[in-house]
């Protein structure tokens, strides 16, 4: 009953979606990636650019990091774009250019969990197996009066097992995308619309006043501090600046380009950079003038938020091979990959 009035509901209101016209795996790979962490309405511009740049695997095996964390710029959690590259690589060089088919051998791709292995078999090859996201979790937490966080192994091995026995084994991908799609436009974490969702007389938190109880989740770590001081010595001659590449894999924003930073526990004066280029064995420019120090740029990730000043400074030559950073012209500013709090500097800083 439940499945019935489910895949009714969705045949009639899901929105139209690109990767909805069709069952390509590659298509509904890239697209269920981007829609981690991401709006919907935000995504599908994404969605739209990454396709006619890289059309399948092979153009995406080909493509260098650069290029495809370009077009990614500004969706944000990074690993996803590098693992796609990763695995574009391995569907050509261990798969044949085949995608493969099934919810097995899906996982055994970089950056593919159980989720989107799911969504993809389910989607595109029929494959009768779960695809449970946030919103499916709540979901079925809600019409199940599922009282298990939701976040623990427990909790979701529960939602899986209620997500397998309540599928319809002759349209796992429809099944599967329906239970999302009402997640996303009716049974919303805030305030759900109950009062019009297909599923009210068969769901218990609403039955049982429950529905904004559920799902039940533990409280996970808090959020830390962290203060950024960005250093952007400028060549206003030449239109020239120094960049450099994060390398640290363990850190946010792996392999984004960004201007010389100095990390520290507090926000940190003028002077006190110049100490802190000392204690990190990096040598600083000569004759670099202090010209311009930014407001506060305050950018909040799930668990740290970065407090961000630039300090612009102006020198008449940028040194070759000076610590680890690279010499590039103003125009390089905007056309590497960069991460948003950079983006948000340049974007507003008069060149
Ligand atoms: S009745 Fe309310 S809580 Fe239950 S599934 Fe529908 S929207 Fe969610």
């Amino acid at each position: 009953m439940i499945t019935l009035e489910l895949l009714t509901w969705y045949n009639k209101e899901k929105r139209a979606l690109p990767w909805r016209e069709t069952t390509n795996p590659y298509s509904i790979w890239i697209s269920e990636i981007m829609l981690q962490q991401t709006r919907v309405d935000q995504a599908i511009n994404y969605y739209i650019r990454f396709m006619d740049h890289f059309p399948e695997p092979e153009t995406l095996a080909k493509a260098s990091e650069d290029q495809i964390l370009k077009l990614w710029q500004g969706l944000g959690y990074y690993s996803r774009a590098r693992n796609i590259h990763k695995a574009a690589k391995k569907i050509m060089s261990e798969f044949d250019g085949q995608f493969p088919d099934t919810f097995q051998l899906l996982k055994t791709l970089p950056g593919i969990g159980e989720y989107t292995a799911g969504a993809i078999a389910s989607i595109a090859f029929n494959e009768p197996v779960p695809a449970v996201d946030g919103n499916v979790q709540r979901v079925i937490s809600r019409l199940f009066g599922v009282t298990e966080p939701v976040n623990t192994t427990k909790g979701s091995s529960i939602i899986k097992g209620i997500a397998e026995d309540i599928m319809d084994k002759d349209e796992p991908g429809e099944f599967n995308q329906a239970l999302m799609e009402l997640g996303a436009l009716i049974c919303k974490p805030q305030s759900p619309g109950c009062n019009h969702c297909p599923m009210q007389n068969e769901c218990y938190a609403y039955r049982k006043s429950l529905v904004t109880e559920l799902p039940y989740k533990v409280k996970r770590t808090t959020s830390r501090s962290r203060f950024f001081h960005y250093l952007v010595f400028l060549d206003p001659e030449n239109k020239k600046s120094y960049f450099r590449k994060r390398d640290n894999k363990n850190d946010i924003w792996y392999h984004l380009y960004e201007f010389p930073l100095i990390e520290a526990d507090k926000p940190l004066s003028p002077d006190q950079i110049r100490h802190a280029f000392m204690e990190n064995k990096l040598a600083f420019p000569e004759g670099a003038v202090l010209h311009h120090f930014s407001e506060k740029f305050i950018h909040v990730l799930s668990h740290q938020r970065i407090h961000t000043h630039f300090f612009v400074y102006h020198i008449s030559k940028l040194k070759n091979n000076l610590n680890d950073w690279q010499i590039v012209d103003y125009d390089a500013l905007h056309r590497l990959p960069t991460h948003s709090l950079t983006t948000r500097f340049t974007g507003g800083y008069n060149f």
